[in-house]
């Protein structure tokens, strides 16, 4: 019966002692996750659920997931490189 409740005494601190070094190495890596997103978003200031046009085939996307190209100063906002390519700038300017 001591032996049972030593192994239950063990399995929840070596439970807890798993948890706390998984929370200490993946946290990390976590924040390293979201300066990779706030990078791959470019130097766009503000929330990063702002949703954009597709000019193209006018669907909405999150601003973050956009793929950008800048024509004769103005940034225009895609949803796949399919568009990107398909976009012609003379039909909007
Ligand atoms: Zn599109």
């Amino acid at each position: 019966m001591l032996t049972l409740i030593r192994f239950i005494i063990f399995f929840i601190l070596f439970y807890l002692f798993f948890k706390l070094i998984r929370d200490k190495f993946l946290k990390p890596k976590t924040d390293r996750w979201q300066i990779n997103k706030n990078f791959s978003a470019g130097n766009i200031v503000g929330p990063s659920s702002e949703m954009v046009q597709d000019p193209v085939c006018k669907v909405y996307i999150p601003k973050k997931d956009a793929l950008t190209s800048v024509f004769s100063g103005t940034t225009y906002f895609f949803c796949s490189r399919e568009c990107l390519e398909k976009f012609d700038p003379a039909d909007h300017s």
